[in-house]
């Protein structure tokens, strides 16, 4: 099996998304480009590759089998990205669609890409800070940075010097904070 997206593998999807003419001449990585391409509902600025979401996408004898993992439990959002993928798959051309929800290994904001991290700082939401090691399977998390994982960067002057002022922001995923540097109110994604 040949996998569209892993832990740490979708960061080029959206290059290979876009270049179309390789992806129409292979049935699996036109269906990762299609699927790749559907925004989340709560940060539309970011496609569910960009948030890590996408495990897999496998076209096989049934039809195309797309893979998504939960972001944050019980996150309502999930119905409406299966119901988003199978139509915008459907619409390209796909025949049969099946999305299947993988709960493990559990999402972590780690997951989000480095394009998708840049996008949430263009949107003016602190990216989420490295998330608190939980689990020793798997890819050693790397620690790169010393910031506390509750401590949101400033996304307009880069200052840690920020306090949260509500822990839930019109959606679970993110905590809204002030910046004591410049004053700005802002919001973070929460790391997980
Ligand atoms: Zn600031």
């Amino acid at each position: 099996m040949v996998t569209g997206a892993t832990a740490n593998g979708p960061a080029t999807a959206g290059e290979a998304g876009t270049s179309g003419g390789l992806g129409a001449a292979n049935g699996q990585g036109a269906a990762y480009a299609v699927a790749a391409q559907t925004p989340d509902p709560e940060l539309p600025m970011l496609t569910i590759a960009d948030l890590g979401i996408l495990r897999d996408v496998e076209t096989t004898a049934e039809g195309v089998v797309v893979t998504v993992t939960p972001t944050y439990s019980g996150c309502p959002a999930m119905r409406e990205i299966g119901a988003d993928v199978r139509n915008r798959l459907l619409r390209a051309g796909f025949e049969r669609v099946t999305v299947t929800m993988q709960l493990a290994p559990p999402w972590s904001s780690d997951w989000i890409t480095a394009d998708g991290r840049r996008k949430l700082a263009e949107a003016g939401i602190a990216p989420p800070s490295p998330a608190p090691v939980r689990r020793v399977e798997g890819p050693v998390p790397v620690k790169l940075s010393t910031v506390p994982s509750d401590i949101a960067r400033c996304p307009r002057c880069g200052s840690l010097s920020t306090r949260e002022t509500a822990r839930f922001s019109g959606t679970a995923c993110k905590s809204l904070h002030r910046c004591e540097a410049c004053g700005e109110p802002f919001e973070a994604v929460k790391a997980l």
